[in-house]
């Protein structure tokens, strides 16, 4: 299984990785505010991603490593 890792604290909150990931598993962390004031990014179904590396590849700020 494919492991989505984000470096929290970086993330500005945009929304692209969210628009990218083909299993729609990527949302903002509605209830979390990071120390830039945005909310984080984050996975909300780990099992059901397929390990594409899309969400990465997108971010602008290279918050996001995917491990397989
Ligand atoms: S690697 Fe692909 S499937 Fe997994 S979270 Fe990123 S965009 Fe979605
Ligand atoms: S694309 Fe990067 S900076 Fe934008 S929300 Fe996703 S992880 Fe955060």
């Amino acid at each position: 299984m494919a492991k989505v890792i984000f470096d929290k604290e970086r993330c500005k909150g945009c929304g692209l990785c969210e628009t990218v990931c083909p299993k729609k598993i990527i949302a903002l962390e509605k209830e979390e505010i990071n120390q830039k004031g945005y909310h984080p990014a984050g996975v909300t179904d780990e099992s059901a991603c397929i390990g594409c590396g899309s969400c990465a590849i997108m971010c602008p700020d290279t918050v996001i490593k995917v491990e397989r």
